[in-house]
């Protein structure tokens, strides 16, 4: 089956809000809405995975193999993207066996399930293992945890088209291993406020500041929330507020934190009033059953 016939939403839509700080500062901005582009295979997890898909294709690969955590948006979307296009997957999950709504869909979409130790898990990108890997499952493309390859962010840079991004003082993006921020940055040249949503601040720097923008980056780290899959009920506070308010979900790990520490950040830098700001709705949204009955 073609790529094409996957019946996504593209491009997605770009949706207005009026983020309102207090009576009298209120700041428009966009949200492009990867979170719509399929019930299924949501956010930017499609793009990272469109070319790994093709790729195997070439390849003569028939099974595609990743790597992720229980509650895994990468994974979910793999099980979703193989299961319509009637290709195997297979996946290696950190930790000890366990059952929730994000697995018991991927098991549904056909998808092999293997839990492995945390110390096994932090062999994901050794080549040894790897290979053993790959005689276990000779007809297996591997693709790494995230969809952090440079396939990955190939597809991340068809996000935005070339004009769209043109038109933005500020883009606004939660990252995970990157490769979305760096798939972004290929056609864009303006300002960018990434949040890394870990407690470590050497997460995230590294990765992006070797890319060609220096000085145009504003990289927030999870300072109020305890860091990675962390939460409180301030920030629970914060999602059914922004529901009530915009009648849009945000996923607790990424989204909400990033418009969390974007409208901090606005209203510490008045440079950015009256600018034209898109924030990048990566989606994520099945995540959020994890602390949410019944889902947003
Ligand atoms: C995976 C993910 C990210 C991070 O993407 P990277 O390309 O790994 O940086 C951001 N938001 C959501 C909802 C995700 O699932």
């Amino acid at each position: 089956m073609d790529i094409n016939a996957l019946k996504l939403l593209l491009p997605p839509p770009i949706e207005q809000i009026n983020l309102i700080f207090s009576k009298d500062k209120k700041i428009n901005i966009d949200i492009l809405r990867l979170d719509k582009i399929h019930p299924h295979i949501s956010g930017n997890k499609f793009f990272k995975l469109k070319y790994n898909l093709i790729q195997a294709k070439q390849e003569g690969k028939n099974e595609l193999l990743s790597f992720g955590g229980p509650y895994s948006n990468h994974l979910h979307a793999l099980a979703a993207l193989g299961s319509a296009m009637g290709i195997k997957t297979i996946a290696y999950i950190r930790g000890d066996k366990v059952e929730n709504a994000c697995l018991h869909d991927c098991k549904n979409y056909g998808m092999e399930l293997h839990f492995i130790s945390y110390a096994l898990y932090k062999k994901k990108y050794d080549t040894d293992f790897l290979m053993q890997i790959q005689t276990r499952y000779p007809n297996a493309f591997i693709i790494p945890e995230g969809g952090n390859n440079d396939l990955g962010k190939k597809g991340c840079e068809e996000i935005l088209s070339p004009n769209q991004n043109e038109n933005y003082d500020l883009i606004s993006c939660a990252m995970g291993t990157g490769t979305t921020v760096k798939g972004l940055m290929k056609n864009y040249q303006g300002h960018f406020f990434v949040h890394a949503p870990f407690k470590n601040k050497d997460v995230g720097y590294e990765i992006l500041e070797k890319e060609h923008f220096k000085g145009k980056l504003f990289l927030q780290h999870d300072t109020d929330f305890g860091g990675f899959g962390k939460y409180n009920p301030a920030l629970i506070n914060y999602i059914e507020k922004f529901k009530e308010n915009y009648n849009i979900a945000l996923d607790f790990v990424y989204n909400a934190k990033t418009f969390y520490y974007l409208e901090k950040f606005l209203t510490e830098n008045k440079a950015y009033d009256g600018k034209k700001i898109l924030h990048i709705h990566t989606g994520g949204l099945q995540g959020n059953r994890s602390i949410f009955q019944p889902a947003l």
